[in-house]
Protein backbone atom coordinates (compact mmCIF):
# COMPACT_ATOMS: atom_id res chain seq x y z
CA UNK A 1 0.00 0.00 0.00
CA UNK A 2 1.23 3.67 -0.66
CA UNK A 3 2.38 5.76 1.81
CA UNK A 4 -0.51 7.77 3.22
CA UNK A 5 0.30 11.52 2.32
CA UNK A 6 1.32 13.82 5.35
CA UNK A 7 2.88 17.49 4.67
CA UNK A 8 3.45 20.00 7.01
CA UNK A 9 3.64 23.72 6.99
CA UNK A 10 6.28 24.55 9.92
CA UNK A 11 6.37 28.36 10.24
CA UNK A 12 8.18 29.85 12.85
CA UNK A 13 6.54 32.45 15.47
CA UNK A 14 8.76 35.42 14.86
CA UNK A 15 6.40 37.63 13.23
CA UNK A 16 3.08 38.16 11.13
CA UNK A 17 2.96 35.18 8.56
CA UNK A 18 3.90 36.35 5.37
CA UNK A 19 2.28 35.95 1.82
CA UNK A 20 4.86 33.87 1.11
CA UNK A 21 4.46 31.46 3.91
CA UNK A 22 0.04 31.50 3.11
CA UNK A 23 1.36 30.34 -0.30
CA UNK A 24 3.68 27.16 1.19
CA UNK A 25 0.59 26.43 3.28
CA UNK A 26 -1.66 26.42 0.65
CA UNK A 27 0.44 24.27 -1.90
CA UNK A 28 1.13 21.78 1.22
CA UNK A 29 -3.11 21.89 1.93
CA UNK A 30 -4.03 21.43 -1.66
CA UNK A 31 -1.26 18.67 -2.35
CA UNK A 32 -2.61 17.25 1.04
CA UNK A 33 -6.48 17.06 0.17
CA UNK A 34 -5.81 16.14 -3.56
CA UNK A 35 -3.89 13.43 -2.23
CA UNK A 36 -6.58 11.97 0.19
CA UNK A 37 -3.50 12.96 2.78
CA UNK A 38 -3.35 15.00 5.91
CA UNK A 39 -2.38 18.58 6.49
CA UNK A 40 -0.48 19.21 9.44
CA UNK A 41 0.69 22.29 11.43
CA UNK A 42 3.96 22.47 13.52
CA UNK A 43 4.90 25.79 15.20
CA UNK A 44 8.95 25.64 15.30
CA UNK A 45 9.83 28.00 18.46
CA UNK A 46 13.37 26.28 18.92
CA UNK A 47 15.09 29.79 18.91
CA UNK A 48 13.56 31.48 21.94
CA UNK A 49 15.32 34.43 21.33
CA UNK A 50 13.19 34.97 18.05
CA UNK A 51 10.30 34.45 19.78
CA UNK A 52 7.21 37.05 19.10
CA UNK A 53 4.34 37.50 21.64
CA UNK A 54 0.84 37.10 19.15
CA UNK A 55 2.66 34.92 16.29
CA UNK A 56 1.21 31.78 16.76
CA UNK A 57 -2.17 33.23 17.06
CA UNK A 58 -1.69 35.83 14.04
CA UNK A 59 -0.77 32.42 11.96
CA UNK A 60 -3.92 30.43 12.92
CA UNK A 61 -6.32 33.42 12.35
CA UNK A 62 -4.51 34.13 9.17
CA UNK A 63 -5.26 30.17 7.70
CA UNK A 64 -8.38 30.47 9.17
CA UNK A 65 -9.23 33.04 6.94
CA UNK A 66 -7.86 31.58 4.07
CA UNK A 67 -9.76 28.80 4.67
CA UNK A 68 -6.41 26.39 5.06
CA UNK A 69 -7.51 24.60 8.14
CA UNK A 70 -4.84 22.44 9.34
CA UNK A 71 -5.81 18.52 10.73
CA UNK A 72 -3.80 18.29 13.35
CA UNK A 73 -2.11 21.69 15.01
CA UNK A 74 -1.21 22.61 18.16
CA UNK A 75 -4.74 24.17 18.73
CA UNK A 76 -6.22 20.14 17.29
CA UNK A 77 -3.41 17.90 17.75
CA UNK A 78 -3.69 14.69 16.15
CA UNK A 79 -1.90 11.56 17.77
CA UNK A 80 1.74 12.93 16.80
CA UNK A 81 2.31 15.67 19.15
CA UNK A 82 2.93 17.75 20.65
CA UNK A 83 3.05 19.97 17.64
CA UNK A 84 4.66 22.84 19.20
CA UNK A 85 8.40 22.24 19.62
CA UNK A 86 8.95 23.65 22.64
CA UNK A 87 7.33 21.25 24.15
CA UNK A 88 9.22 18.74 22.35
CA UNK A 89 11.85 19.33 24.00
CA UNK A 90 12.77 16.37 25.53
CA UNK A 91 13.18 14.28 22.04
CA UNK A 92 15.61 15.74 20.53
CA UNK A 93 19.19 15.14 22.63
CA UNK A 94 18.94 11.36 21.87
CA UNK A 95 18.98 12.00 18.20
CA UNK A 96 22.34 14.50 18.89
CA UNK A 97 23.84 11.65 20.98
CA UNK A 98 23.01 8.97 18.92
CA UNK A 99 24.64 11.05 16.16
CA UNK A 100 28.09 11.31 18.20
CA UNK A 101 27.98 8.01 18.92
CA UNK A 102 28.10 7.01 15.36
CA UNK A 103 31.08 9.52 14.75
CA UNK A 104 29.07 11.75 12.31
CA UNK A 105 28.76 14.59 15.11
CA UNK A 106 31.18 16.25 17.63
CA UNK A 107 31.14 18.33 20.60
CA UNK A 108 32.60 21.87 19.99
CA UNK A 109 33.45 24.26 23.18
CA UNK A 110 34.55 26.84 21.38
CA UNK A 111 33.45 30.57 22.74
CA UNK A 112 32.03 33.26 20.67
CA UNK A 113 35.45 34.79 20.91
CA UNK A 114 37.31 31.73 19.42
CA UNK A 115 35.11 32.15 16.50
CA UNK A 116 35.02 35.55 15.99
CA UNK A 117 39.03 35.29 16.51
CA UNK A 118 39.27 33.34 13.62
CA UNK A 119 37.06 34.89 11.38
CA UNK A 120 39.30 37.43 11.94
CA UNK A 121 42.40 36.24 11.19
CA UNK A 122 40.81 34.75 8.33
CA UNK A 123 39.75 37.56 7.41
CA UNK A 124 43.32 39.28 7.37
CA UNK A 125 44.23 36.39 5.24
CA UNK A 126 41.96 37.42 2.15
CA UNK A 127 39.58 34.61 2.79
CA UNK A 128 36.25 36.43 4.28
CA UNK A 129 33.84 33.25 4.06
CA UNK A 130 35.14 31.32 7.01
CA UNK A 131 33.82 29.02 8.05
CA UNK A 132 33.69 25.63 10.78
CA UNK A 133 34.12 22.88 8.43
CA UNK A 134 35.92 19.55 7.84
CA UNK A 135 39.02 21.67 7.25
CA UNK A 136 39.21 24.43 9.78
CA UNK A 137 37.05 21.89 12.78
CA UNK A 138 40.76 20.30 13.34
CA UNK A 139 41.97 23.91 14.44
CA UNK A 140 39.36 24.74 17.10
CA UNK A 141 37.93 23.10 20.29
CA UNK A 142 36.23 20.54 20.17
CA UNK A 143 35.67 16.19 20.64
CA UNK A 144 38.13 15.88 17.55
CA UNK A 145 41.03 18.03 18.28
CA UNK A 146 40.57 17.52 22.69
CA UNK A 147 41.40 14.27 24.50
CA UNK A 148 38.47 12.02 25.60
CA UNK A 149 39.93 12.96 29.25
CA UNK A 150 39.86 16.88 28.59
CA UNK A 151 36.09 16.24 26.66
CA UNK A 152 34.74 14.26 29.48
CA UNK A 153 35.93 16.72 31.98
CA UNK A 154 34.47 20.04 30.48
CA UNK A 155 30.78 17.86 29.81
CA UNK A 156 31.20 17.02 33.82
CA UNK A 157 32.08 21.03 34.59
CA UNK A 158 29.11 22.01 32.51
CA UNK A 159 31.09 23.76 30.39
CA UNK A 160 28.79 25.49 27.23
CA UNK A 161 29.13 23.24 24.30
CA UNK A 162 27.43 22.82 20.72
CA UNK A 163 27.39 19.56 18.88
CA UNK A 164 28.15 20.30 15.27
CA UNK A 165 27.33 17.71 12.53
CA UNK A 166 30.96 16.14 10.85
CA UNK A 167 30.59 16.48 7.04
CA UNK A 168 33.32 13.94 5.27
CA UNK A 169 35.65 15.65 2.64
CA UNK A 170 34.69 15.05 -1.21
CA UNK A 171 31.36 13.35 -0.86
CA UNK A 172 28.33 13.77 -3.08
CA UNK A 173 24.97 13.92 -1.61
CA UNK A 174 22.19 13.71 -3.92
CA UNK A 175 18.51 14.10 -3.67
CA UNK A 176 15.70 14.22 -6.04
CA UNK A 177 13.25 17.40 -5.87
CA UNK A 178 9.61 17.13 -7.12
CA UNK A 179 10.64 20.37 -8.44
CA UNK A 180 13.95 20.57 -9.32
CA UNK A 181 15.29 17.24 -10.28
CA UNK A 182 18.22 15.74 -9.11
CA UNK A 183 20.20 18.36 -6.54
CA UNK A 184 23.85 17.41 -6.23
CA UNK A 185 26.27 19.19 -3.60
CA UNK A 186 29.57 18.30 -2.64
CA UNK A 187 30.19 17.82 0.82
CA UNK A 188 33.54 20.03 0.80
CA UNK A 189 31.30 22.89 0.08
CA UNK A 190 28.65 21.98 3.79
CA UNK A 191 29.89 23.78 6.91
CA UNK A 192 29.37 21.70 10.35
CA UNK A 193 26.18 23.46 11.36
CA UNK A 194 25.33 23.21 14.79
CA UNK A 195 22.78 20.77 15.19
CA UNK A 196 21.93 20.78 18.95
CA UNK A 197 23.26 23.96 21.77
CA UNK A 198 23.54 23.62 24.98
CA UNK A 199 20.63 25.23 26.27
CA UNK A 200 19.16 22.06 26.10
CA UNK A 201 17.61 22.93 22.26
CA UNK A 202 18.25 21.87 18.90
CA UNK A 203 18.70 23.61 16.82
CA UNK A 204 15.92 23.73 13.63
CA UNK A 205 17.75 21.00 11.16
CA UNK A 206 17.89 18.74 13.61
CA UNK A 207 14.23 19.43 15.17
CA UNK A 208 13.01 19.79 11.93
CA UNK A 209 14.09 16.50 10.45
CA UNK A 210 13.39 14.85 13.98
CA UNK A 211 10.00 15.74 13.65
CA UNK A 212 9.20 15.38 10.47
CA UNK A 213 10.20 11.62 10.70
CA UNK A 214 8.40 11.37 14.32
CA UNK A 215 5.10 12.92 12.65
CA UNK A 216 5.25 10.43 9.59
CA UNK A 217 5.47 13.61 6.70
CA UNK A 218 5.46 12.00 4.14
CA UNK A 219 6.59 15.47 2.00
CA UNK A 220 8.35 18.76 2.50
CA UNK A 221 7.07 21.06 0.51
CA UNK A 222 8.34 24.27 1.61
CA UNK A 223 10.24 27.67 -0.16
CA UNK A 224 13.28 27.94 -1.96
CA UNK A 225 15.45 29.22 0.80
CA UNK A 226 15.49 25.72 2.81
CA UNK A 227 17.37 24.41 -0.23
CA UNK A 228 20.56 25.21 0.91
CA UNK A 229 19.61 23.34 4.12
CA UNK A 230 18.41 20.18 2.13
CA UNK A 231 22.10 18.53 1.81
CA UNK A 232 22.66 18.68 5.74
CA UNK A 233 18.66 17.25 5.84
CA UNK A 234 19.19 14.28 3.52
CA UNK A 235 22.63 13.54 5.68
CA UNK A 236 20.58 13.85 8.77
CA UNK A 237 18.49 11.40 8.21
CA UNK A 238 21.35 9.24 6.56
CA UNK A 239 23.73 9.84 9.02
CA UNK A 240 20.42 8.06 11.72
CA UNK A 241 19.62 5.23 9.50
CA UNK A 242 16.01 7.18 8.64
CA UNK A 243 16.60 7.33 5.09
CA UNK A 244 14.17 4.70 4.32
CA UNK A 245 11.87 7.06 5.42
CA UNK A 246 12.66 10.22 4.38
CA UNK A 247 10.06 12.94 3.01
CA UNK A 248 10.16 13.46 -0.78
CA UNK A 249 11.19 17.29 -1.36
CA UNK A 250 9.93 19.71 -3.42
CA UNK A 251 11.34 23.50 -3.11
CA UNK A 252 8.82 26.33 -4.16
CA UNK A 253 10.23 28.63 -6.27
CA UNK A 254 11.00 32.54 -4.60
CA UNK A 255 7.72 35.13 -4.60
CA UNK A 256 9.30 38.39 -6.34
CA UNK A 257 8.80 41.77 -6.02
CA UNK A 258 6.81 43.64 -9.22
CA UNK A 259 9.77 44.53 -10.52
CA UNK A 260 11.48 41.23 -10.39
CA UNK A 261 14.25 42.60 -8.79
CA UNK A 262 14.67 40.50 -5.36
CA UNK A 263 12.81 38.64 -3.32
CA UNK A 264 9.27 39.78 -1.99
CA UNK A 265 10.64 40.14 1.68
CA UNK A 266 8.78 40.72 5.12
CA UNK A 267 10.53 44.04 5.29
CA UNK A 268 8.39 45.00 2.32
CA UNK A 269 5.89 46.07 4.14
CA UNK A 270 3.69 48.66 2.50
CA UNK A 271 6.33 50.09 0.95
CA UNK A 272 5.18 49.15 -2.59
CA UNK A 273 2.07 50.32 -2.02
CA UNK A 274 0.19 46.80 -1.48
CA UNK A 275 0.43 44.55 1.88
CA UNK A 276 2.69 41.71 1.82
CA UNK A 277 0.51 40.24 4.85
CA UNK A 278 -2.76 38.21 5.07
CA UNK A 279 -4.11 40.49 8.07
CA UNK A 280 -3.22 43.28 9.69
CA UNK A 281 -0.03 43.66 12.01
CA UNK A 282 1.24 46.09 14.77
CA UNK A 283 4.96 44.96 15.86
CA UNK A 284 4.01 44.72 19.80
CA UNK A 285 7.34 46.21 20.44
CA UNK A 286 7.68 49.20 17.73
CA UNK A 287 4.25 49.27 17.47
CA UNK A 288 4.57 49.82 13.98
CA UNK A 289 1.60 48.91 11.95
CA UNK A 290 1.78 46.97 8.39
CA UNK A 291 -1.31 46.59 6.33
CA UNK A 292 -3.40 42.94 5.58
CA UNK A 293 -5.15 41.48 2.63
CA UNK A 294 -8.35 40.93 5.12
CA UNK A 295 -8.44 44.61 6.22
CA UNK A 296 -7.84 46.35 3.17
CA UNK A 297 -10.97 44.47 1.58
CA UNK A 298 -9.93 41.51 0.11
CA UNK A 299 -12.01 38.66 -0.45
CA UNK A 300 -10.13 35.72 1.05
CA UNK A 301 -10.66 33.35 -2.16
CA UNK A 302 -9.25 36.14 -4.13
CA UNK A 303 -6.26 35.94 -2.10
CA UNK A 304 -6.21 32.63 -1.97
CA UNK A 305 -6.39 32.52 -6.10
CA UNK A 306 -3.86 34.59 -6.95
CA UNK A 307 -1.43 33.27 -4.39
CA UNK A 308 -2.25 29.82 -5.76
CA UNK A 309 -0.94 31.35 -9.12
CA UNK A 310 2.38 32.30 -7.79
CA UNK A 311 4.18 29.52 -9.10
CA UNK A 312 1.55 27.13 -10.49
CA UNK A 313 -0.30 27.22 -13.44
CA UNK A 314 -3.12 24.67 -14.05
CA UNK A 315 -1.98 24.47 -17.64
CA UNK A 316 -5.10 26.19 -19.00
CA UNK A 317 -6.93 29.51 -19.32
CA UNK A 318 -8.88 29.10 -16.15
CA UNK A 319 -7.95 31.90 -14.12
CA UNK A 320 -10.89 31.94 -11.25
CA UNK A 321 -11.15 29.16 -8.97
CA UNK A 322 -12.68 27.72 -6.02
CA UNK A 323 -10.41 25.93 -2.80
CA UNK A 324 -12.09 22.81 -4.90
CA UNK A 325 -11.20 23.31 -7.87
CA UNK A 326 -7.69 24.01 -6.94
CA UNK A 327 -8.09 20.96 -5.00
CA UNK A 328 -8.70 18.90 -8.00
CA UNK A 329 -6.21 21.13 -10.47
CA UNK A 330 -3.25 21.09 -8.48
CA UNK A 331 -0.04 19.52 -8.70
CA UNK A 332 3.40 19.45 -8.33
CA UNK A 333 4.36 19.14 -11.74
CA UNK A 334 2.59 22.45 -12.54
CA UNK A 335 5.12 23.99 -10.30
CA UNK A 336 7.80 25.89 -11.61
CA UNK A 337 11.46 26.56 -10.88
CA UNK A 338 11.87 30.45 -11.87
CA UNK A 339 10.54 33.05 -9.52
CA UNK A 340 7.24 34.45 -9.50
CA UNK A 341 6.41 38.22 -9.39
CA UNK A 342 3.97 39.74 -7.73
CA UNK A 343 1.75 41.56 -9.46
CA UNK A 344 -0.93 43.96 -7.62
CA UNK A 345 -2.94 44.45 -10.40
CA UNK A 346 -3.54 41.18 -10.95
CA UNK A 347 -4.43 40.83 -7.31
CA UNK A 348 -6.83 43.53 -7.73
CA UNK A 349 -8.72 42.29 -10.82
CA UNK A 350 -9.35 38.45 -9.02
CA UNK A 351 -10.95 40.29 -6.01
CA UNK A 352 -12.91 42.22 -8.89
CA UNK A 353 -13.82 38.26 -10.29
CA UNK A 354 -15.02 37.48 -6.78
CA UNK A 355 -17.07 40.19 -6.15
CA UNK A 356 -19.21 39.20 -9.33
CA UNK A 357 -19.94 36.09 -8.07
CA UNK A 358 -21.74 37.54 -4.81
CA UNK A 359 -25.39 37.69 -5.25
CA UNK A 360 -27.22 41.18 -4.85
CA UNK A 361 -28.47 39.90 -1.54
CA UNK A 362 -25.31 38.88 -0.42
CA UNK A 363 -22.98 41.30 -1.59
CA UNK A 364 -25.75 44.19 0.24
CA UNK A 365 -25.16 42.76 3.14
CA UNK A 366 -21.40 43.31 2.97
CA UNK A 367 -21.65 46.79 1.73
CA UNK A 368 -24.17 48.09 4.15
CA UNK A 369 -21.45 48.43 7.15
CA UNK A 370 -19.67 51.14 4.68
CA UNK A 371 -22.89 52.76 3.83
CA UNK A 372 -23.45 53.10 7.76
CA UNK A 373 -20.10 54.31 8.76
CA UNK A 374 -20.86 56.75 6.32
CA UNK A 375 -24.16 57.65 8.39
CA UNK A 376 -26.32 57.25 5.72
CA UNK A 377 -29.61 55.69 6.28
CA UNK A 378 -30.87 53.48 3.66
CA UNK A 379 -33.86 50.40 3.80
CA UNK A 380 -31.61 47.11 2.96
CA UNK A 381 -34.19 47.47 -0.15
CA UNK A 382 -33.28 50.28 -1.24
CA UNK A 383 -29.76 49.83 -0.74
CA UNK A 384 -29.57 46.52 -3.03
CA UNK A 385 -31.10 48.65 -5.79
CA UNK A 386 -27.74 50.88 -5.62
CA UNK A 387 -25.98 47.67 -5.37
CA UNK A 388 -26.86 46.33 -8.43
CA UNK A 389 -26.91 49.32 -10.21
CA UNK A 390 -23.36 49.87 -8.57
CA UNK A 391 -21.22 46.74 -8.83
CA UNK A 392 -20.40 46.38 -12.04
CA UNK A 393 -17.32 48.90 -11.58
CA UNK A 394 -16.16 48.17 -8.24
CA UNK A 395 -13.11 45.87 -7.17
CA UNK A 396 -13.84 46.33 -3.58
CA UNK A 397 -17.06 46.30 -1.59
CA UNK A 398 -16.07 49.87 -0.06
CA UNK A 399 -16.19 51.03 -3.78
CA UNK A 400 -19.90 50.78 -4.27
CA UNK A 401 -20.42 52.91 -1.26
CA UNK A 402 -17.45 55.62 -2.36
CA UNK A 403 -18.64 55.53 -6.09
CA UNK A 404 -22.08 56.05 -4.66
CA UNK A 405 -22.30 59.29 -3.25
CA UNK A 406 -24.97 60.96 -5.08
CA UNK A 407 -27.55 58.80 -4.10
CA UNK A 408 -27.73 60.26 -0.29
CA UNK A 409 -27.13 63.83 -1.03
CA UNK A 410 -27.63 66.50 -3.75
CA UNK A 411 -24.38 67.61 -5.76
CA UNK A 412 -22.15 70.22 -4.47
CA UNK A 413 -20.74 70.50 -7.62
CA UNK A 414 -20.96 69.76 -11.17
CA UNK A 415 -18.37 67.97 -13.83
CA UNK A 416 -16.69 71.05 -15.23
CA UNK A 417 -15.82 69.96 -18.48
CA UNK A 418 -19.33 69.04 -19.23
CA UNK A 419 -20.90 72.21 -17.76
CA UNK A 420 -18.65 74.19 -20.11
CA UNK A 421 -19.47 72.23 -23.30
CA UNK A 422 -22.71 71.40 -22.33
CA UNK A 423 -24.41 74.11 -20.53
CA UNK A 424 -26.32 77.01 -21.76
CA UNK A 425 -30.10 78.33 -21.55
CA UNK A 426 -31.45 76.68 -24.67
CA UNK A 427 -30.14 72.78 -22.76
CA UNK A 428 -31.81 73.79 -19.56
CA UNK A 429 -34.85 74.99 -21.25
CA UNK A 430 -34.80 71.74 -22.38
CA UNK A 431 -34.32 69.39 -19.36
CA UNK A 432 -37.06 71.35 -17.13
CA UNK A 433 -39.37 70.51 -20.25
CA UNK A 434 -37.88 66.98 -20.18
CA UNK A 435 -38.26 66.68 -16.13
CA UNK A 436 -41.70 68.10 -16.57
CA UNK A 437 -42.56 65.70 -18.77
CA UNK A 438 -41.01 62.70 -16.77
CA UNK A 439 -43.24 63.79 -13.83
CA UNK A 440 -45.88 62.60 -16.23
CA UNK A 441 -44.88 59.06 -16.09
CA UNK A 442 -44.09 56.12 -13.78
CA UNK A 443 -41.05 57.23 -12.07
CA UNK A 444 -39.44 53.52 -13.56
CA UNK A 445 -36.04 53.36 -15.77
CA UNK A 446 -37.59 51.74 -18.28
CA UNK A 447 -40.83 54.60 -18.82
CA UNK A 448 -38.02 57.51 -18.18
CA UNK A 449 -35.99 56.29 -20.97
CA UNK A 450 -38.93 55.87 -23.23
CA UNK A 451 -40.30 59.51 -22.64
CA UNK A 452 -36.77 60.90 -22.83
CA UNK A 453 -36.78 59.35 -26.23
CA UNK A 454 -39.26 60.54 -27.60
CA UNK A 455 -38.92 64.24 -26.20
CA UNK A 456 -35.60 63.77 -28.47
CA UNK A 457 -36.69 62.41 -31.17
CA UNK A 458 -39.59 65.50 -31.14
CA UNK A 459 -37.59 68.34 -30.80
CA UNK A 460 -34.77 65.89 -33.31
CA UNK A 461 -31.90 66.22 -30.40
CA UNK A 462 -28.48 64.71 -29.99
CA UNK A 463 -28.43 61.95 -26.90
CA UNK A 464 -25.30 64.05 -25.54
CA UNK A 465 -26.38 67.58 -26.19
CA UNK A 466 -29.08 66.90 -23.13
CA UNK A 467 -28.15 63.35 -22.00
CA UNK A 468 -24.94 64.43 -20.58
CA UNK A 469 -25.86 67.70 -18.46
CA UNK A 470 -29.05 66.25 -17.22
CA UNK A 471 -26.40 63.44 -16.05
CA UNK A 472 -24.45 66.09 -14.45
CA UNK A 473 -27.13 67.90 -13.10
CA UNK A 474 -29.07 64.59 -11.42
CA UNK A 475 -25.38 63.40 -9.91
CA UNK A 476 -22.72 66.66 -10.09
CA UNK A 477 -20.46 63.84 -12.49
CA UNK A 478 -20.02 62.86 -15.64
CA UNK A 479 -20.33 58.96 -15.95
CA UNK A 480 -21.72 56.31 -14.38
CA UNK A 481 -24.01 53.54 -14.94
CA UNK A 482 -27.35 54.24 -16.25
CA UNK A 483 -29.00 57.55 -15.68
CA UNK A 484 -32.87 56.56 -15.80
CA UNK A 485 -32.05 53.83 -13.31
CA UNK A 486 -30.55 56.39 -11.33
CA UNK A 487 -33.64 58.55 -11.06
CA UNK A 488 -35.78 56.03 -10.57
CA UNK A 489 -33.98 55.21 -7.55
CA UNK A 490 -33.69 58.57 -6.75
CA UNK A 491 -37.47 59.34 -7.18
CA UNK A 492 -39.44 62.32 -8.77
CA UNK A 493 -39.29 64.81 -5.63
CA UNK A 494 -35.65 64.03 -5.78
CA UNK A 495 -35.09 64.77 -9.43
CA UNK A 496 -37.03 67.65 -9.68
CA UNK A 497 -35.78 69.27 -6.81
CA UNK A 498 -31.65 68.30 -7.91
CA UNK A 499 -32.51 69.80 -11.51
CA UNK A 500 -33.90 72.86 -9.93
CA UNK A 501 -30.84 73.23 -8.12
CA UNK A 502 -28.66 72.72 -10.91
CA UNK A 503 -30.63 75.70 -13.05
CA UNK A 504 -30.30 77.96 -10.18
CA UNK A 505 -26.79 77.46 -10.25
CA UNK A 506 -25.62 77.05 -13.11
CA UNK A 507 -27.69 79.30 -15.38
N1 LIG B 1 10.64 26.74 10.50
C1 LIG B 1 10.97 26.84 9.11
C2 LIG B 1 10.34 28.15 8.61
O1 LIG B 1 10.13 29.00 9.40
C3 LIG B 1 10.44 25.65 8.37
C4 LIG B 1 11.17 25.29 7.14
C5 LIG B 1 10.72 23.94 6.66
O2 LIG B 1 9.58 23.85 6.19
O3 LIG B 1 11.48 22.99 6.76
O4 LIG B 1 10.06 28.36 7.46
Amino acid sequence: MAQEVRVRFAPSPTGPLHMGGVRTALYNYLFAKKNNGKFLLRIEDTDQTRFVPGAEAYIQEALEWCGLTPDESPWNPGEYGPYRQSERKDLYKQYALQLIESGNAYYAFDTAEDLEAMREKAKMAKMPNWQYNNITRSSMKNSLTLSEDVVNEKLANEEPYVIRIKFPRNEEVRFHDEIRGWVVVNTSNLDDKVIYKSDGMPTYHLANIVDDHLMKVSHVIRGEEWLPSAPLHVMLYRYLGLEDTMPTFAHLPLILRPDGNGKLGKRDGDRLGFPVFPLNWINPETKEQSSGYRERGYYSGAFVNMLAFLGWNPGTSQEVFTMEELIEAFSLDRVGKAGAKFDDKKTKWFNQQYLKLESDESLTKRVAPFASDKGYEISEEALQEIVHLMRERATFDEDIINEAAFFFSAPESYDEKVVAKRWNKEVSDHLEAIVSQFNETSFDAEALEASFKSYLEMHELGFGKVGQPLRVAITGVAAGPSLFAIMSILGKEEVNSRLKTAVEKLN
